[in-house]
């Protein structure tokens, strides 16, 4: 249980791995992909590839200050595929795979707490939202999922925004969505650097979802997002 601290009057969430998870998996997927082109590798290889491959295009980013648009979150992904799947016969058309594959509703799943949460929350007033470093294909899982419906007005994504979390200028666009000031908004996310500390540094609260418990030293934490709403 967490009390929301008063004088919050808007509360954003993170996309993926708050609110929507992929399923299958990611790395079942990515392995289904390469031997789709002919390429075998274990779900645990694709996962310590794409961790690799994801960390380095976090440096990159770093190094553009956290500037971003659709094309670059295409590139992104083409550059991550291309390094996980490293073998494959085809890797323009893997990518494309992947990448429409994830535009699917069909491909993920809604955190069961959602539909509940975002009710009770609505119920008491408060102003709801996203906030995404996904791209344009969250339009489509937003408009399917009716449990996110509460959020669907107020959507920042960081390739229309321009700028990525933990970039301040992504915050400054959740606050301008929420037309809050930055102490009246409580983030939620379950990415420490990007969620919690990006939305600390910009002046709002935040917790963070830690659902296997790993970050027992952060104070503002929650296992489940029911904990939200006690
Ligand atoms: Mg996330």
């Amino acid at each position: 249980m967490l009390l929301i601290p008063s004088g919050v009057k808007a509360v954003f969430f993170d996309a993926v791995g708050t609110l929507l998870f992929p399923e299958p998996s990611a790395p079942v997927v990515y392995a289904e992909a390469a031997r789709r082109y002919g390429f075998h590798l274990s779900a645990n290889d694709v996962r310590k590839r794409f961790i690799a491959a994801y960390q380095r295009e976090e440096t990159a980013d770093v190094a553009a200050q956290w500037v971003t648009s659709e094309a670059r979150e295409r590139d992104r992904w083409r550059i991550i595929v291309a390094d996980t799947l490293a073998g494959v016969t085809d890797p323009e058309a893997c990518y494309l795979h992947l990448f429409n594959h994830f535009a699917k509703p069909s491909a993920w799943r809604v955190n069961s707490d959602a539909a509940e949460v975002l009710a009770v929350l609505q119920s008491r007033g408060f102003i709801l939202g996203m906030g995404s470093n996904y791209d344009a294909r969250l339009w489509p899982l937003l408009n399917t999922f009716l449990e996110l419906a509460p959020l669907r007005d107020r959507v920042v994504i960081s390739a229309t925004a321009g700028v990525r979390k933990p970039g301040r200028g992504f915050f400054h666009a959740v606050l301008s969505a929420a037309g809050c000031e930055p102490g009246e908004v409580l983030f939620v996310g379950d990415d420490l650097n990007n969620d919690y500390d990006g939305a600390t540094a910009a002046g709002m609260h935040a917790v963070l979802l830690d659902p296997h418990a790993k970050y027992s030293d952060i104070p503002h934490r929650i296992t489940r997002l029911a904990d939200l709403i006690g």
